[in-house]
């Protein structure tokens, strides 16, 4: 006899619940450091930041990039040794743990700190969303329609996160507050980083409370480590440790610049990328499974172009938000962290309406490359409106501020584009990989967001040098040409993606 499927959480399970909150008090803590993270890092000490100026950018996207790629080791951690649950729990607590230390004011605490939520995240971002699939039998209906709730999950986390973070750090009425209180209004900073922190342990004490409700998915690992796996995480160990010593001590030596930090990260990332398709082509495949090959290449391009613009949210966009925009919008004063919300509430509203969009269109619904091209093409226009902001800037002269428009309209481009391509890309890729490599395709895909997001730190590191207009303009035609190449390979793409049944 079965029993009747628990629908307590919106038709969904409760666990589902469960993981939702986690999910939403994770992405506050992260998305609201970000919005914090390349100002505090680029501003200068007597403004109570860290003063690394020019450097900022490609540290944050060195960062960011070292956060997807240890979804990689984190997803085969909680598979072979600790099972996705409790990986998402030691994750939660890392995270916290992280963003506590970066609240301390000190340089060599801020990196820790950032270590820190790059080893939890990695722990937790990917077992979190496996963990969601596990609530559901294989065949249960509702399981695409729980992967857009979790969805909405992340978008609430982040866009609440980045409401609180900004305010805090930014906004003149808390400042306004410290200085009242005799304390440096500049601890500003520490509130809005403290933020990140409290968000981690909500989430970590509804996550145990409401752990009960998992039933027995994710509970233990899937493949019991075997003595080859147990090596591998030795090893895997000594050689983040050794990393880690490496650049502090080098560091600390004075023969280690972030410019160098930053090229040695590329050769890593660019060998690594060389290795997985080189493996992954050196298998002895039919003519018909090389062309899949092939196509899961240029996904993996595209994917890469996307993210390297789209993901300057956090540093170029966030950086013109703070230094050329003026801090107000419809009269009121405005944070600049919060520019970065309309991206979060963009995907709020925009979600359903596209997954409307693209049940009403039927058999017309846009191919995956089709809609690969589309992201593209939206990054790069919200690039175009970018470079309107700078045109004025420009005009008006050393120190003139715009209208934060400009940013609000780019925004709402780039949330077009990530409608229209995240939730399809690792499909996308998983759909055309043969059977043998088909698991290796969630690491593929998150790699591409990695190495997209280093190759944003390469742009982001022009912002100073080259004129904004010529860069935004250069960001955008490298989207849009790139976005119009996909449409122009629509077809054999779709051909190879989609095959007929
Ligand atoms: N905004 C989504 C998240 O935070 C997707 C980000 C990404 O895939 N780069 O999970």
């Amino acid at each position: 006899m079965s029993s009747q499927p628990d629908k307590s959480f919106l038709g969904h399970p409760r666990g589902l619940a469960t993981l939702f909150f986690t999910e939403m008090w994770e992405r506050w803590s992260f998305y609201g450091m970000r919005s914090l993270l390349t100002p505090f890092l680029a501003a200068a000490v007597v403004e109570g930041g860290l003063g690394f100026g020019q450097d900022a950018s490609p540290l944050y996207h060195i960062y960011l990039a070292l956060i997807y790629l240890m979804s990689v080791p984190g997803g085969w951690l909680a598979d072979r040794f600790l099972g996705q649950r409790r990986a998402v729990l030691w994750g939660g607590i890392l995270i916290m743990c992280g963003h506590a230390v970066i609240a301390i004011h000190d340089t060599l605490a801020f990196f820790a700190g950032l270590m820190l939520v790059v080893l939890g995240t990695g722990l937790l971002k990917p077992n979190v969303s496996a963990v969601v699939g596990g609530l559901y039998s294989k065949t249960d209906a509702r399981r695409d329609a729980a992967f857009s709730l979790f969805y909405m999950g992340i978008n609430l986390g982040s866009f609440l996160g980045q409401l609180v973070a900004p305010f805090l750090a930014q906004h003149s009425s808390v400042r306004g507050f410290l200085d009242g209180l005799g304390i440096d209004p500049r601890y500003a900073w520490q509130l809005g980083f403290g933020s990140a922190a409290v968000g981690m342990l909500s989430g970590i004490v509804q996550y145990v409370r409401g752990q009960k409700h998992l039933g027995a998915a994710g509970a233990a690992p899937s493949t019991p480590p075997t003595a080859a796996d147990k090596r591998m995480l030795v090893g895997g160990l000594v050689l983040v440790v050794s990393a880690v010593l490496a650049v502090v001590f080098l560091t600390r030596a004075g023969s280690l610049s972030v410019e160098r930090i930053d090229d040695s990260f590329g050769i890593f990332l660019t060998l690594l990328t060389v290795v997985v398709f080189a493996k992954i082509f050196a298998g002895s495949w039919t003519s018909a499974e090389r062309r899949s090959l092939l196509a899961i290449l240029v996904y993996f391009v595209a994917s890469c172009l996307f993210w390297s613009a789209f993901e300057q949210a956090g540093s170029t966009l966030n950086l013109f938000a703070v230094e050329q925009t003026r801090p107000e919008l419809f009269g009121l004063e405005f944070a600049p962290g919060w520019y970065q919300n309309v991206n979060a509430l963009g995907i709020i509203v925009l979600s359903p309406l596209f997954a409307l969009l693209w049940l009403k269109l039927g058999p017309r619904d846009p191919s995956h490359p089709l809609k690969f091209a589309l992201g593209l093409l939206f990054v790069g226009l919200g690039f175009l409106a970018m470079e309107r902001g700078a045109a004025e800037v420009a005009a008006g002269g050393a120190g003139t501020r715009v209208s934060g428009m400009f940013l609000v309209v780019t925004y709402v481009f780039h949330s077009i584009g990530e409608v229209c391509l995240s939730p399809v890309g690792l499909s996308a890729m998983t759909r055309l990989a043969p059977g043998r490599v088909a698991s290796l395709m969630m690491g593929v895909w998150f790699l591409s967001i990695s190495v997209g997001s280093y190759l944003g730190g390469r742009i982001a590191h022009a912002y100073r040098g080259l004129s904004q207009q010529s860069l935004f303009l250069t960001i955008a035609a490298v989207a849009i040409g790139g976005g119009l190449l996909m449409l122009l390979f629509a077809r054999p793409l779709k051909g190879l993606s989609e095959p007929r049944e």
